[in-house]
This record gives structure tokens, sequence and C-alpha cells, in this order.
């Protein structure tokens, strides 16, 4: 698709925020990028105009039956000035898996990663300097119709905006308190879970809030049919080391196949260390604990990278992983994972892409 993307600058620049104070998500850049999908035509119109509210009627689909898919990723500017991108095509091929679950039509991969480092270099002003910042980049896809008829919608909106967020660790990589949910489930094979659809975010909170108010920061989602075996862990990818051996959950229709989690599966074993991939149930994990063979849990995911869990709590029982602390795969895995981001490390693997 060659596409031409017009460019329409602000006429009203904002000023940059202060780079210690981000935090995440709340602060947004001058431009967004759109284009339109309409039934017949194809997706056309791809523009960049000033970041601003979007008009829609009451009636849009979106807001009744949640036809929507949503992506994540982050743009960093190395100490020598460029701008990275962390496998980009990675999230524009995820969003079409996620499109083809929710019948939405596709989007040209290749179009809309150029799409990105449009956007990214439009507002390249805006890509915070400061250690562990960058620049979050959101792009999602909404439909469009006015109609309250349920079927898939004739029109859809994809858009692109850019958020500077602060480093998601400011006071050191501290070990979360993570509550096993054993009542609520977050996806069932067949379901949505592989989809990053916001359903799933809207189905997950009532457990998420359950276990601030128990005094734990996320959930460890177990399978929705048998609550047995481990999925996530809130809305990342989980980790274990069980004697030396990384095991995470295999990818079964109910899990959300993270870029992160696949870069890690794929740094480990370029290191030596063995990962394997399969079903592993919680009842295994308190099992290696109460054996001593239970090194290290952690979850991964774009916003974090890693967030090592220093506790679980099932049913009542208590578990304190690697004393509360940070593990040397965790440790390793972040350090390589940040340092190739931010340019600091050596990018053997391909993973970075420059915007120009
Ligand atoms: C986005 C997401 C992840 C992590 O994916 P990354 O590509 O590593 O950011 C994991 N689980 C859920 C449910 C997600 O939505």
């Amino acid at each position: 698709m060659s596409y031409q993307i017009s460019i329409q600058k602000t006429q009203n620049p904002k000023n940059k925020p202060d780079q210690d104070n981000l935090g995440f998500g709340q602060i947004f850049t001058d431009h967004m990028f759109i284009m339109d999908y309409t039934e017949g035509k194809g997706w056309h119109d791809p523009r960049i105009v000033p970041y601003g509210p979007l008009s829609l009627e009451p009636s849009t689909m979106v807001f009744h039956y949640g036809q929507a898919v949503f992506e994540g990723l982050k743009a960093y500017k190395t100490e020598d000035g460029r701008i990275l991108l962390f496998r980009p095509r990675k999230n524009m091929e995820r969003i079409n898996i996620s499109n083809e679950r929710v019948c939405i039509p596709k989007i040209d991969v290749d179009f809309a990663v150029e799409a990105c480092k449009t956007l990214v270099s439009v507002d390249r002003d805006w890509i915070p300097e400061a250690e562990g910042t960058s620049l979050y980049i959101r792009p999602f896809i909404i439909s469009t119709d006015p109609f309250l008829g349920v079927r898939p919608s004739w029109t859809y909106k994809f858009i692109i905006i850019l958020s500077p967020v602060g480093a998601y660790y400011k006071e050191g990589i501290n070990p979360v308190k993570i509550y096993v949910e054993s009542e609520y489930v977050r996806a069932v094979k067949g379901g949505t879970g592989y989809a990053k659809t916001p359903g799933n975010y809207a189905a997950s909170l009532i457990a998420q809030v359950k276990a601030k108010e128990l005094g734990y920061t996320q959930v460890l989602w177990l399978d929705g049919v048998e609550k047995k075996y481990i999925e996530e862990v809130g809305t990342m990818n989980v980790f274990f080391k069980i004697n030396g051996e990384v095991i995470t959950p295999s990818l079964d229709g109910s899990i959300l196949a993270g870029i992160t989690r696949e870069s890690t599966i794929e740094l480990l074993r370029a290191s030596g260390i063995k990962v394997t991939e399969r079903k592993i149930t919680i009842e295994e994990i308190y099992n290696a604990h109460e054996a001593g063979t239970l090194e290290e849990a952690f979850g991964t995911g774009t916003a974090a990278v890693i967030s090592p869990i220093g506790e679980l709590s099932w049913n009542g029982k208590v578990i304190k992983i690697n004393d509360g602390k940070i593990g040397e795969t965790a440790s390793f895995v972040y350090n390589t994972i940040t340092g190739i981001q931010s340019g600091k490390i050596e990018d053997k693997f391909g993973w970075t892409v420059e915007v120009k």
C-alpha cells in the first residue's frame, strides 16, 4: 500500500511537561494519526492532525458493544540522539490477530509501522530523555457506525496517540505481592484472551480492585475451566524459574502473546538458559517452593518490561519468593532488554528500528 500521509501541524503547540514527573498515560503530544475505514472503500485518508477530541454520535457502536482493539509500544531516545522503536512490526502483526477475532478489517502492517514512525518523527521533541523515560505509543481501532444493531461495524477509525511516560522504576525494582485469583477469570479458550481488546480489560478490573483491597498489587490469573493452570499476571505474561529452568505458560488461546514474553524467551535461550513453554499449575509452584526449588517469578510486558513477584497468596497460603528480592534472571532480562531499547547495549537480535 502506498498511501500518502497528509500532515496538518498544530497552531498551538503545548508546553512540554516536566521530565521528572511524567507518570503514565496522562500527558499527550501535539499530534495524532488517524485513518478511516469504509466498507467497499477500504482504509483511506491517512493523516496526522493536531491532538484533540473526537466528535462521535452517542450511538457509535464502540460505546455499546466494544468492538475495538489496541496496541502499546514505546519510542526511546538514545544518548547520541537517535530514536528507536522496539519491534514495532510485532505490534502491527498482533493488532491484525486481534482484528480478526473481533471482526475488524485488517490493516497493512508495513504501512501501520510507517504511520507510527511518521507520527513519532513529527512529535520527536516530546520524547523524554531522562533515564528510564520513553514515549508510549498507543495505536487503536474503534468501530464507528452510528447504529445500535448487533453486527460488525461498516466503518472504523485507526488512531495512534503518543504519551511521554516516566521511568517505571524510579526507586529501584521492587518485587510485588500477587493475589492468586480463584473466583474471577480473565479469559477462556475460544474467547478473546489472545486478542488485545478492551473487553478483556473491563472483565479483569473487578479482580484488580479486589486484590488492591486485600493489599496486593495485582492478580495471578488461573485458567477459566479448572482454575488450576497459571495464565498471566495482571496484564503481563508470567515466568517462573524452577531448579535452573525457566518456565512460562504455553500460548493456548486464552493468553496474550506478549512481545516482551517472546523477547525474554529468545534472549534467555540465546544466553544458554533453558526455557520451556508448557502448562504449569499453581500447585506445582507451591510444591516447588516447598521443595526449595522455586527460584524466581516475574511478569513481562511493555510498560514495566519486568515485574518481579516477591510474594504469592493462594487460598490463604502465602509464599515468599527469592526473599522478596529481584532474582538474577529477572535482572539480566531487565537490564538487557532496556539496554537494547535505549541503545546502550548492542542489538544483536535486530529488534530495534530507527526513526529518522
Ligand atoms: C499487552 C499485554 C501483555 C504484554 O504484551 P507486551 O507485548 O509484552 O507488552 C500481556 N498480557 C496482556 C493481557 C496484555 O494485554
